[in-house]
């Protein structure tokens, strides 16, 4: 198994738009975070996490043609509103594209994207992403793509994301705690992907200690972090996190054990 680093970065993108920081002026090209996505591959086929706005830069990035099947964490504009560039992928696809997430999530995509779920058409002429929305419950494994694609319901301040746990991988972006239920099922983990916000507490999102803190008791035999900001430049938070622990940044390959 692969996995792919599309995007690092939290909602405003690293740099930001108007900031001069030491981060944001960085010449170090893991200085510069898009929004947070990632692909999973294996046996040939793909599973994309997330469609934030810079999705077809991303994509074009990390040579990526076709993607079997599309997992959502939550419905914020950082990582959905790439979604459009899903026409793409949906063209070349041999039938629709199945998008899963929690109903929620997906009732919320219908709603802020009604030309894509509505059931018409495109125009003659034009294009639209050819989507078709599928539930997940909860701690209920599912296969995708091939893959095994266990969601975990975690607290995000007042909603509930999606991580996802895949096999020897496990996704967790935007969240703000582990609660022990979804803890329980993080055991033998290869590879943990968890985000991690700002040095101080944040009410959405682990900050960096908490994450690590996570981390910690779940004893993945990897984690990477995610979703980072411009107040931690890449070079500075790789020296100071302990061994095992390290940044994602964008464009990072993860090969992941057997296949
Ligand atoms: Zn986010
Ligand atoms: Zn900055
Ligand atoms: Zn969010």
């Amino acid at each position: 198994m692969k996995l792919v680093f599309l995007g690092t970065g939290t909602s405003y993108g690293v740099p930001q738009i108007g900031c001069r920081c030491v981060t944001c002026t960085s010449p170090d090209p893991r200085d510069k975070r898009s929004r947070t996505a990632a692909l999973l591959e294996a046996g040939g086929r793909r599973l994309l996490i997330d469609t934030p706005p810079e999705l077809r830069l991303q994509l074009v990035a990390a040579g990526v043609a076709a993607v079997d099947a599309v997992l959502f964490t939550h419905a914020h504009a950082d990582h959905i509103h790439g979604i459009d560039d899903l026409r793409a992928i949906s063209v070349r696809h041999p039938a629709r594209l199945e998008v899963y997430g929690a109903a929620g999530t997906l009732a919320e995509l219908a709603r802020r994207f009604g030309y894509i779920f509505d059931g018409t058409p495109a125009s003659p002429g034009t294009s639209k992403p050819e989507l078709t929305a599928r539930a997940l419950a909860p701690d209920c494994e599912t296969e995708i793509a091939g893959m095994p694609v266990r969601p975990l319901a975690l607290p995000h301040g007042d909603s509930t994301v999606f991580g996802y746990r895949i096999g020897p991988v496990a996704y967790l972006t935007d969240v703000k705690a582990i609660p022990d239920a979804a803890r329980a099922q993080l055991g033998g983990l290869e590879v943990l992907v968890v985000n991690a916000l700002l040095s101080r507490p944040h009410p959405l999102h682990l900050s960096i200690p908490e994450a690590v803190a996570a981390a910690r008791q779940i004893a993945a035999r990897r984690t990477f972090l995610t979703h980072l900001t411009h107040e931690t430049p890449h070079a500075e938070l790789a020296a100071r996190l302990p061994d095992g622990i390290a940044p994602a940044y964008d464009g990072l390959v993860i090969d992941v054990g057997g296949a």
